[in-house]
């Protein structure tokens, strides 16, 4: 390790707090202090700050940041100076003499870094000065900006290269940014000059982020239950609407929850001050339309939630992606509605793009639609979208892979639903269907005479909420379809059809008990220490996790430090900030555990945290074992025989007599998967006409819809064959 990457290691640790770099930290470092023009592509959150902060206080002279946000510089200034280090930023929020006072501040070189606005480079005096003195690097934070393949193009941003080649300074540029499509990528590089080995391209992936689709849920009774279970946590919940921003917030805040909302239709004042409550953690929620966000780099969000569908993949990710910045887990929700999609195509009509760009739009609608569909990982659904091969199959932690083990086969329901909204004609709703599956007796049902219908009280086994959620389901699925209005009805689509003849199985998700991912840490510690943190914060005007982030805090409530040394061990917890915090943090834990009695150390891993994939093979049928029992296994956990035949690589036919060969081994089988009792019956029926076993004739005897499989599947059962 060269000596120059041995200070970077020292800085991370005494400065920043941290004991090892997160993936292409070390190799964005190495490029800029070996003087090569470099351009860091990683994902929000992934720790770009570091990548230029580092290396600007190995080297000598002062880092000019160009950053196209306003709000942003201030963030990333206190958090320098919090860690000791000298920095300012300069923009139109500063008067004239604080202006003034800076540019002599960067002359007389004092600075280690300065933020400034693109515009600053239109100034003779700023240019002038920065002519004159030694720079380590420019760097172009939010670098996408720059180009007009972006979704975020800044003229003045692109004409600042200019003026830099103009002023012939020599030092290193350095691009970073976490929205860059290979297009955009291309055009940094021959912008400012960037070699192809100077670009470090660490991929989308976020493996703190666990994503979760709701689908069919009652949104309101959602949020209530989940911003309970979350209370103190900060929290963004995305509208697709100023009214329903206002329904949400309003709900919110007459429920007693500490809310603020953010929308354009406010005044740029109120908007304000609903962003620094939500900073200054003095609010837990904000409600906020996607005006919100940019330019924000709250660390410590747990949760975003969607209320609604976004237009595409691109701003959902965008805007779920502002949780969990410190790496925490943190989870990224979306309320899933069918209807919530017209909501977007009336936008994409009502908008002034041309035909090819709303033909556009809609394919991108369709797949963040597709999103509230897939059965696939969640995560690795957003990576393919953008092309991205870095990551894993497999998250683990996304409602999809949690839920993958639990798919039961509802065809049979599906068929009895969509035949009772075929004989109530296609023209009612959602509830009044599942007052007829379920027998109810209300006075419209006799109105209508639907208590005559075959399907009347066909599902009366199920509560009927729950009958409900099923047709919802069903409708996400586009096993039904809905004609939008006032008051929408159901009708059938093209699927269910396919779905009628028994062509088509459906899958449902097991409803299986809430999965409490509780993480492992004294929860009274860390709110006592959030209350520290955020009176610390208000004394000295900066944002709470500038103080320290909540990772940092978490870390103090596992391992308890009792000193120095090990509080110098905890993640965020640089030289600085042990003068400035750390003994006061030290004490507070101290004073907590005499008076709450002592907590349990909890020993932590400090390697990264690997996302888990789920074997689907383990333990209960590792693949070792013969193969007729690894495919009976795949079909207990909830594969179709195609599926498996798929996976396995394998002819559908050999699936089935694996399956059958368990059950004579002794393994159970649910035959209702493969035949009815009826059925059942009359397969014996027909068989005890024939002389032999033998399938073919048997088959001529009965009913085409009675399919080999079923035929096969009634003789083993019986003991026959
Ligand atoms: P980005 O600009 O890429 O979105 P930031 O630079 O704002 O991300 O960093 C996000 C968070 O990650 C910050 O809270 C930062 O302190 C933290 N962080 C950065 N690098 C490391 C590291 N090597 N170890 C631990 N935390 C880190
Ligand atoms: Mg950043």
């Amino acid at each position: 390790m060269s000596v120059l990457l041995n200070r970077a290691q020292d800085i991370l640790k005494t400065v920043f707090g941290f004991s090892s770099f997160r993936p292409g930290q070390e190799t964005v470092i190495q490029h800029i202090l070996d003087h090569h023009n470099t351009l860091a592509v990683m994902p929000t959150g992934g720790g770009k700050s570091l990548c230029y902060q580092v290396p600007g206080l190995v080297m000598d002279g002062t880092a000019i940041i160009i950053s196209p946000l306003i709000s942003l510089m201030k963030d990333q200034v206190d958090a320098l100076q919090a860690n000791g280090v000298s920095a300012a930023f300069i923009n139109s929020t500063l008067s004239h003499q604080e202006q003034q006072d800076i540019m002599n501040q960067l002359i007389q070189g004092d600075l280690k870094f300065v933020y400034v606005a693109p515009e600053r480079f239109e100034s003779f005096e700023f240019t002038n000065a920065v002519k004159k003195i030694p720079l380590s690097f420019i760097a172009f934070d939010e670098a996408h900006c720059i180009s007009q393949w972006g979704h975020d193009f800044r003229p003045s941003y692109r004409s600042i290269v200019r003026n830099i080649e103009e002023m012939d300074i020599g030092c290193p540029l350095v691009a970073l940014t976490a929205t860059a499509t290979d297009q955009v990528i291309e055009d940094i590089q021959s912008l400012l000059n960037i070699s192809p080995e100077q670009v470090i391209n660490t991929g989308f992936s976020r493996s703190n982020l666990h994503f979760r689709v709701e689908r069919g849920v009652k949104k309101g009774n959602f949020i209530k239950s989940y911003v309970t279970s979350k209370r103190n946590e900060s929290g963004i919940i995305y509208t697709p609407t100023r009214k329903t921003t206002d329904q949400v917030y309003t709900w919110l805040v007459d429920n007693g929850f500490s809310a603020a909302r953010y929308h354009a239709g406010m005044s740029e004042q109120e908007r304000l001050e609903a962003q620094n409550d939500f900073i200054q953690d003095d609010v837990s929620i904000i409600v906020a339309t996607n005006a919100f966000g940019m330019g924000i780099d709250k660390s410590n969000v747990r949760y975003v939630i969607h209320y609604g569908i976004p237009m595409n993949i691109e701003s959902y990710y965008q805007e779920a992606g502002r949780a969990g910045r410190d790496g925490e887990v943190s989870e990224c929700v979306l309320l899933f509605a069918s209807s919530d999609v017209q909501l977007q195509k009336f936008l994409i009509e009502q908008s002034i793009m041309n035909e090819a760009q709303k033909k556009q739009e809609y394919e991108k609608l369709h797949a963040m639609v597709q999103y509230g569909f897939t059965k696939q990982c969640l995560q690795r659904y957003i990576l393919d979208y953008f092309s991205d091969p870095n990551g894993v199959d497999k998250c683990g932690t996304c409602s999809n892979c949690l839920k993958s083990e639990e798919l039961v086969d509802m065809t049979k329901e599906a068929q009895m639903i969509l035949s009772c909204v075929k004989r109530m004609g296609e023209r009612f709703g959602v509830s009044l269907t599942a007052k007829v599956l379920k027998g109810s007796k209300g006075q419209k049902i006799k109105e209508f005479g639907f208590h005559q219908l075959s399907t009347y009280g066909l599902l009366s086994h199920y509560k009927e909420a729950d009958i409900n959620t099923l047709i919802q389901q069903f409708i996400a699925d586009g096993y039904l379809a809905v004609q939008h209005g006032q008051f929408p009805t159901i009708k059938l689509s093209s699927k269910s059809y396919e779905v009628l003849k028994g062509e088509e199985k459906v899958w449902v998700h097991a409803k299986t008990e809430k999965v409490e991912r509780t993480e492992q840490f004294d929860e009274g510690l860390f709110e006592y220490l959030r209350g520290l943190r955020k009176r610390i914060a208000d004394e000295n005007g900066y944002p709470p996790y500038v103080v320290f982030s909540d990772a940092t805090l978490k870390d103090f409530c596992r391992l308890i430090p009792t000193s120095r040394e090990e509080m110098l061990q905890v993640k965020g917890v640089g030289l600085r900030k042990w003068d400035e915090y750390g003994e006061t943090f030290l004490g507070s834990i101290q004073a907590y555990i005499e008076k709450n009695g002592p907590i349990e150390k909890v020993e932590i891993d400090t390697k990264p945290i690997e996302p888990v994939t789920p074997k689907r093979s383990a333990p209960t049928h590792p693949d070792s074992s013969p193969s007729h029992i690894v495919s009976y296994h795949l079909f207990r956990d909830g594969m179709s025989i195609g599926e498996i035949a798929k996976e396995r690589g394998i002819t559908k036919l050999t699936i089935e007599n694996h399956i059958f060969k368990a059950y004579q081994d002794g393994y159970e089988l649910d035959w209702t998967l493969f035949f009815d009792e009826d059925t059942e019956e009359l397969v014996l029926e027909k068989h005890a006409l024939l002389e032999d076993n033998k399938l073919k004739p048997l088959k001529e005897l009965l009913p085409e819809d009675i399919s080999y499989t079923a035929i096969k599947a009634v003789l083993v059962k019986n003991g026959i064959i």
